[in-house]
């Protein structure tokens, strides 16, 4: 069956057309509304961005959500989970501080903002490929309903296209989730470049590097996020990636989450705007490589992504842009043509493990 996906137009002319005012419609349009119970305790998961990021959701985009879910009588959060990468959010401590410089605070949000993993995760067995069980981060399985606000980004680390699919299979689960994905990746240290000066060693929170007889070594605890690759001046460190096993470790974690709700309980708000060749985990923002298109809604969130991904690859790329050559201006699918990953193995492993359907029916409100 098709799922449903629902999109409201960036363009606005008027205060009562502004993308703000899309919000409440288009909220209301997918039916989650009428599909949770008064008083409903709902996850709203976003990414507050990285520090040093500024194309990441706007807290006003966020609050205007808290706004309308609680003037309907539910009781909303904003939440995220800590990170596996070695930046600003990789403890709770650390991404309070970085969610509330970036404006991610009570204040601003109307509600608490809450870190998704600071208690024990919650197991959910799925006996996947690469998964066995999926570590659900604790206050998003415990949540009534789940709302997932995600900026669309190109991903050219290892997913191609960073949408509802990631948000879900890497952003709502713990770090034994997280690090397990990640293990498709290979962090390579060529020898005869590394000359020992521990700069890997000094970034890496984890503590995963080993300086023996002047060379450098990564041990069990590397997570593979790759952030000591741009640390070595001397550019001994590179990473290889097994696409396909990542992306269905991706696919098999969302689909865990998801079985923490009811059918109806979930909703995915994919934000076409700001759209740059990397995600918000980076500290920086590169000018957009894709003009602002809208906001989409659905349930399911393999149908979202694939309807995000048709109007990325139908936009004309901005001039200058990284996505502003010939090649990728006449490229058919310039996701892939700018990432070099083919983005779509996602959706199909999101499809095989009952996650959702590429095939939907689209309506403009
Ligand atoms: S930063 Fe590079 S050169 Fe320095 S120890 Fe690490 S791998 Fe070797
Ligand atoms: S060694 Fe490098 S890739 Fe591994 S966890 Fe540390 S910073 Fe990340």
């Amino acid at each position: 069956m098709k799922s449903k996906v629902f999109f409201a137009s960036a363009h606005a002319s008027s205060p009562e057309e502004s993308y703000l005012e899309k919000i409440p419609k288009i909220l209301k349009r997918s039916g989650f509304l009428a599909s949770i119970g008064e008083g409903s305790r709902v996850a709203v998961k976003i990414h507050p961005g990285e520090r040093g990021n500024l194309t990441y959701i706007r807290p006003a985009v966020a609050s205007r959500v808290v706004r309308e879910l609680t003037a309907r009588g539910f009781a909303p959060f904003v939440t995220e989970t800590t990170t596996l990468y070695c930046r600003q959010r990789f403890t709770a401590r650390d991404l309070k501080k970085t969610a509330a410089l970036n404006g991610f605070t009570s204040d601003a949000l109307g509600c608490l903002f809450l870190i998704a993993d600071e208690e024990p995760d919650l197991p959910v067995r799925i006996d996947g490929d690469v998964l066995e069980s999926v570590k659900v981060a604790s206050r998003i399985a415990s949540a009534d309903a789940l709302l997932v606000l995600t900026h669309v980004t190109l991903h050219l680390w290892t997913a191609g296209l960073a949408a509802s699919i990631k948000q879900l299979g890497m952003g709502c689960t713990g770090r034994r989730t997280k690090f397990e994905i990640h293990r498709a990746t290979t962090i390579i240290t060529d020898e005869e470049r590394c000359d020992g000066c521990g700069s890997c060693a000094e970034i890496c929170k984890s503590n995963a590097v080993e300086l023996i007889h002047g060379k450098a070594f990564r041990t069990e605890k590397c997570s593979r996020c790759g952030v000591c690759i741009g640390a070595c001046l001397n550019e001994a460190l590179s990473a290889t990636h097994d696409y396909r096993t990542f992306m269905k470790g991706l696919a098999e974690a969302a689909s865990g989450v998801m079985r923490k709700f009811a059918p109806g309980r979930a909703l995915f708000l994919n934000f076409l705007t700001d759209i740059t060749w990397h995600c918000d985990c980076e500290d920086f923002s590169d000018v957009p490589v894709f003009p602002d298109i809208g906001l989409v809604a659905s349930s399911d969130p393999v149908a979202a992504d694939a309807a995000c991904a048709r109007m990325i690859n139908s936009a004309l790329p901005v001039s200058g842009s990284r996505a502003g050559s010939e090649e990728i201006i006449a490229a058919k699918d310039k996701i892939k043509a700018l990432s070099g990953i083919d983005w779509h193995l996602q959706l199909e492993f999101g499809e095989k493990v009952g996650l959702g359907s590429k095939s939907y029916v689209f309506e403009e409100i």
